[in-house]
């Protein structure tokens, strides 16, 4: 029996869901839409099988075909990223960071990564997540002049603190990330280097950001954001750490791998050694600068003053509005964004001083820079006028047309 009939109440929220998707524009930097192949492979038949183990070595019977499925998108992912060594279980990029720490750090040692408010991750050491209760987390930050990473910092601060690991990679980071010059710090102070790619990996794949894997030590990604796969993650090593993070995954941390979300990871790898791909995480870019020029000659600040990747903040300060309420008034206005720190913000997480505008999901639609223009005027528009009800439906109104023009992957 399908599933309306069996959980209407569930199949009706989904079906809102959907409507959601197609009918707000989403410029989440984090989100994206999964191709109907992804969504397929996610869900099936796999998600029935337990899989504890690796290919050929697993604790059940039965496994030769998710066998073939997780030996797939291990080569692919290796082709795809020319690493030498990919485990495709974590369940979330989170557990693949936790995975490379546990791998390679004890209880207390010293690990070095972006601040929270910088652009940081939670998994890189924030005190309310286990990497902030595990470790002794030294962080770093952009600098207050340029709002980009200053690399002669970074480096005098580790050789004062003598980190084991240090991260390089952020989730609210517009600008391009040196890895060579993060790997120089490293072997300067005897550290190893993780690069987190979670935001960037399509970028990586496609050749438009520089190549982490050849400079760092673990490379951790997501599959869901700029890649555009099932929502999971996966780690990246030299080999010879792959039997440490292997087992560091499983049994260490995770117990049956998501055999329907691997196959999903599979094709996800496929899809990007597509030309399309590669056209596609262009567009991503061409249409992040032409947004954040937009916005910039309509007189909004732009942390760092631009992007070079699939994302910018908005600094709302000059305005003295906040995040939280610009998130709401553009919500309402079918605009979907987040609230986001910005270096050296002053308010609250909950509250913040501006907004994280991604390309990614919009681009997956087909909008180019034209749309962007649509877009930024739609912005400014919400943004100077959020107490006229009038002026906030008529941005809808247009935001509804725009999104009309522009199918989801799975109508
Ligand atoms: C999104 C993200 C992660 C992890 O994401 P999950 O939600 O745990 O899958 C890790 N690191 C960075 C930098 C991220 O942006």
């Amino acid at each position: 029996m399908p599933l309306k009939t069996i959980d209407p109440e569930i199949y009706e929220i989904m079906k809102r869901e959907t409507e959601r998707q197609r009918n707000k524009l989403n410029l989440i930097a984090s989100e994206n839409y999964a191709s109907r192949a992804v969504l397929q492979a996610m869900g099936s038949v796999m998600t029935n099988k337990y899989a504890e183990g690796y290919p050929g070595k697993r604790y059940y019977g039965g496994c030769e075909f998710v066998d073939e499925a997780e030996n797939l998108a291990i080569e692919r992912a290796k082709n795809l990223f020319g690493a030498e060594h990919v485990n495709v279980q974590p369940h979330s990029g989170s557990q693949a960071n936790m995975a490379v720490y546990l791998a390679v750090l004890k209880c207390g040692d010293t690990i070095m990564s972006m601040d929270l408010s910088h652009g940081g991750h939670l998994s890189h050491g924030s005190p309310v997540n286990f990497s902030g209760k595990l470790f002794n987390i030294i962080p770093y930050g952009v600098s207050m002049e340029t709002k980009t990473i200053d690399y002669d910092s970074l480096m005098e601060l580790a050789k004062k603190h003598k980190p084991r690991l240090i991260v390089s990679g952020a989730s609210a980071y517009p600008r391009e990330i040196d890895f060579s010059r993060f790997r120089e710090i490293a072997d300067e102070v005897d550290a190893l280097l993780l690069a987190d790619i979670a935001h960037i990996a399509g970028l990586v794949v496609a050749k438009i950001h520089s190549d982490p894997v050849q400079y760092a030590d673990f490379v951790t990604s997501t599959t869901h954001k700029t890649l555009r796969g099932p929502r999971g993650g996966m780690i990246m090593c030299r080999s010879e750490y792959a039997k440490e993070i292997d087992r560091t995954v499983f049994p260490g941390i995770q117990g049956g791998p998501l055999m329907h979300v691997i196959a999903a990871k599979a094709v996800a790898f496929k899809e990007a050694m597509s030309r399309e791909f590669n056209d596609y995480q262009k567009q991503i870019v061409v249409n992040a600068k032409k947004m954040a020029s937009e916005l910039i000659s309509r007189g909004y600040e732009i942390v760092s003053g631009g992007t070079d990747n699939h994302l910018m903040l908005v600094d709302l300060t000059p305005l003295g509005i906040t995040g939280k309420d610009a998130e709401a008034k553009l919500g309402e206005a079918g605009i979907i964004v987040n609230k986001n720190t910005i270096p050296f913000e002053t308010r609250s997480p909950f509250i913040t001083s501006g907004i994280r505008i991604g390309t990614p999901a919009a681009t997956t639609r087909g909008m180019k820079a034209k749309e962007m223009v649509v877009i930024a005027s739609a912005i400014d528009e919400t943004l100077r006028n959020m107490e006229d009800a009038e002026k906030i439906k008529e941005v809808k109104r247009t935001i509804l047309e725009l999104c009309g023009q522009f199918s989801i992957p799975y109508e």
